[in-house]
């Protein structure tokens, strides 16, 4: 069973995650955006860590709740409504339960990234992060880790797609040849929750 501690292990995880690499997430987010996708994650998983410190939400859907209203609220940019409202329905879906499956994380999960479609109108292909999402969401059955990959290899496999939505679609072709950074953002999501997990 999954509980708070784990839950808040994962966004502890991330934030350092987030930390560590910003330059590279600002990097990716050059040529094919505006410079600012590390920024904007390290703003908004630091407001993360912040609010899990002073609010103390007791369970596990309501740490999920907290981060997203708090990734919403802190960062400008695309990914702060569409991490948001990841995190946000997750919450939601996971319910007030003091402890969650493997299973209800997963099924939460995919509701999540159900929401961030119909927000952000992406389908698989788009070069975005729902090519990292949705493959790491399926192999979340299989076990922490596997998503982890599969996130990785969801991200990397952007680098060949011309971006259909958000910014990088305004460069059409010259979009071909870049790894989308909110793809690259969610393997490190997913690595952050395999890493609390001890996997
Ligand atoms: P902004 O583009 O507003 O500067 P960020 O740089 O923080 O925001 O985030 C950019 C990332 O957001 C992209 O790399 C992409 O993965 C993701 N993104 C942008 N638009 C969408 C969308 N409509 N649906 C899903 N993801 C999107
Ligand atoms: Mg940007
Ligand atoms: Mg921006």
């Amino acid at each position: 069973m999954l509980d708070a501690d784990f839950f808040r292990r994962w966004m502890t995880a991330a934030a350092a995650s987030v930390d560590r690499e910003a330059e590279r997430l600002t990097a990716l987010d050059s040529p094919i955006g505006d410079a600012d996708h590390g920024s904007n994650m390290q703003r908004g998983f630091r407001a993360v860590r912040t609010v899990l410190e002073t609010e103390e939400p007791a369970t596990p859907g309501a740490i999920l709740q907290v981060a997203g209203r708090r990734l919403i609220s802190s960062v400008g940019g695309a990914s702060g409504p569409l991490y948001g409202t990841l995190f946000r329905r997750a919450g939601k879906a996971l319910g007030d339960a003091a402890e969650v499956t493997e299973e209800q994380l997963t099924e939460a999960l995919r509701t999540g990234v159900e929401a961030v479609t119909a927000l952000g109108g992406a389908a698989p292909g788009d070069k975005t992060m729902i090519d990292a999402l949705v493959p790491a969401v399926e192999a979340l059955g299989t076990s922490f880790a596997a998503a982890s990959a599969a996130a990785d290899k969801g991200a990397a496999a952007t680098t060949p797609l011309q971006a259909r939505k958000g910014r990088a679609s305004y460069l059409g072709e010259r979009s071909i040849g870049h790894q989308d950074p909110g793809a690259t953002s969610s393997a490190l999501l997913f690595a952050a929750l395999a890493e609390a997990a001890g996997e």
